[in-house]
């Protein structure tokens, strides 16, 4: 039978425009549906308007060393107006680039909700397609927990388009995102309150890491309040939100955001019509080729509920569209060693097994560690500390984990990926002459352990 398409990729975003794309390189006859925006949740409401937010906030940090290097600097004013007029324009263009790379590449693009209505058809704006196969890769979605009051909270959907920056915030959960926004909020001048409901925020993240961030954090005046939960929201008559604790304090703020996970945006995806099958935690489950329960249904990216990053869906989507179009060139999405950045501040990179994973794992390890002032705080009165950290192997010298806080860490920790995936042992390290005099050279000159 002839198919309309040769595969229907449900979601411009990472994954599914980078399938689409390539499958329409190796000759596919290929359509991508969106519902909402081009390049998905990295390009609009997550990666890329983050980051430039983190841009914003950071600077608020050279001013204050500023003056260290002889500059006297007129009383600064910041207005989160411009700012959010600004990304939005770089928004816009990107929408722009991701339409052109679409159609450019030959890919069909279809403005409107897409819902599976068979193995092989799916409907857009009342038109029937069919496909030969169906690619979804529609991402995920804000989840917060059913407590009283919760409509009035927001989540980094709302964050990004926000017409003032409040006041004083309150923020939810201990994650990349709730990590990522209170330094936003702070840096930016709220009042930033943290809110984790256990003993200590990035909970899966290095030990010496974590406790790191929280010390920085708290220097730099953040509000961390651990083993704390909200169990109510109200709205007082002035307009401020109160929020309720589950021990029973009360805190006032402007703004409660939550950033407590994400789920799966599955809604009204048809997924009844099909034999598509949910993991235990409501995610697309597929197997190591990204096939669902269903035969001609594959699934990648946040909807499989993974490792939640843009580079691991691209990868994905790269490999399902080699495999279906150009197996010869196919290679399995390596999810060892995946290198990883919070762009808090200061930022965390981090690359390799926790000191807890490689215990847990059975290896015995040396750990090297190091604290440090950096260089460019030397001429201001900033007592920020940068941490540096390797888990080796004591038995094969093999590197395996390598964490950072501290300014660049996202950009420091890319090049140590390459070296953990290519195996390398600490004396590989030591042998690495260091470029001097930078931060990153720390890692080539760990010399005593630590323990
Ligand atoms: P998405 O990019 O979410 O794309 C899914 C698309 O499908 C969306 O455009 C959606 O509108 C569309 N869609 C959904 N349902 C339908 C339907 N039925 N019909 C048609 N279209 C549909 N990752 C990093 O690596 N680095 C970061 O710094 C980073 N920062 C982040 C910050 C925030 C605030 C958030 C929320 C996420 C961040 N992430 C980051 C994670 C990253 O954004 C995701 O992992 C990535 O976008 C997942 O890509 P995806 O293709 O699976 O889904
Ligand atoms: P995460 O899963 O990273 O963190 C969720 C946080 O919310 C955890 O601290 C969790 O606590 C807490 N939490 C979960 N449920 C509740 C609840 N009911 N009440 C109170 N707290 C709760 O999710 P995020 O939303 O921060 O981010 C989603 C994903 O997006 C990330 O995992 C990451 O993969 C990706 N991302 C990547 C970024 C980057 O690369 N820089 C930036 C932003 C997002 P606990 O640990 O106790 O379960």
């Amino acid at each position: 039978m002839a198919y309309d398409f040769d595969l229907f990729v449900i979601g411009a975003g990472s994954g599914g425009v980078r399938a689409a794309r390539f499958a329409a390189g190796f000759g596919a006859k290929v359509a991508v549906a969106e519902s909402r925006y081009l390049g998905g949740t990295c390009v609009n409401v997550g990666c890329v308007p983050k980051k430039l937010l983190v841009y914003g906030a950071h600077v608020a940090d050279e001013l204050e060393q500023a003056a260290g290097y002889g500059w006297t600097l007129e009383e600064g004013h910041f207005d989160w107006g411009t700012l959010i007029a600004n990304k939005n324009r770089e928004i816009d263009r990107l929408n722009g680039i991701y339409r052109n790379l679409l159609t450019g590449s030959g890919v069909t693009l279809l403005q409107g909700h897409a819902r599976i209505t068979g193995p092989h058809q799916v409907e857009v704006n009342g038109e029937q397609y069919s496909v030969e196969r169906i690619l979804i890769a529609t991402g995920g979605w804000p989840q917060v927990p059913d407590i009283p009051g919760k409509e009035l909270a927001i989540t980094s959907n709302e964050a990004f388009y926000l017409k003032e920056l409040p006041r004083r915030v309150l923020v939810v959960g201990g994650g990349y995102i709730a990590v990522e926004f209170a330094g936003i909020f702070q840096g930016l001048g709220s009042d930033t309150t943290l809110l984790y409901r256990a003993d200590l925020f990035l909970r899966g993240f290095d030990g010496s890491v974590r406790t790191h961030l929280k010390e920085e954090l708290e220097k730099r005046g953040m509000n961390l309040q651990f083993n704390a939960d909200i169990q109510r929201i109200d709205k007082l008559e002035d307009g401020t939100l109160k929020a309720t604790l589950k021990d029973g304090r009360e805190l006032v703020a402007d703004c409660v955001f939550y950033a407590t996970g994400r789920r799966p945006m599955l809604d009204n995806l048809g997924l009844e019509n099909t034999g598509v099958e949910l993991d235990e935690r409501g995610f697309i489950r597929v197997d190591e080729q990204y096939q669902t329960t269903a035969p001609s249904i594959l699934a990648i990216g946040d909807v499989i509920g993974r490792v939640q990053l843009t580079p691991v869906a691209l990868a994905e989507g790269m490999a399902v569209a080699r495999r279906l179009f150009k197996p010869e060139q196919y290679r399995p999405v390596d999810y060892q060693n995946i290198p990883t950045a919070v762009f808090s501040q200061p930022p965390i990179g981090t690359v390799g097994l926790t000191e807890e994973q490689a215990l847990d794992a059975g290896h015995k390890v040396t750990i090297f560690e190091s604290r440090f002032r950096a260089m460019k705080l030397t001429l201001t009165e900033i007592q920020e500390k940068t941490l540096m950290k390797l888990v080796v192997d004591a038995e094969t010298d093999k590197v395996l984990g390598c964490h950072m806080v501290g300014p660049d860490a996202g950009e420091i920790i890319q090049g140590l990926g390459i070296a953990l995936k290519a195996g390398a042992t600490k004396q590989q390290f030591d042998e690495t002459i260091g470029v001097h005099p930078t931060a990153a050279e720390e890692f080539v000159t760990l010399r005593t352990a630590t323990r």
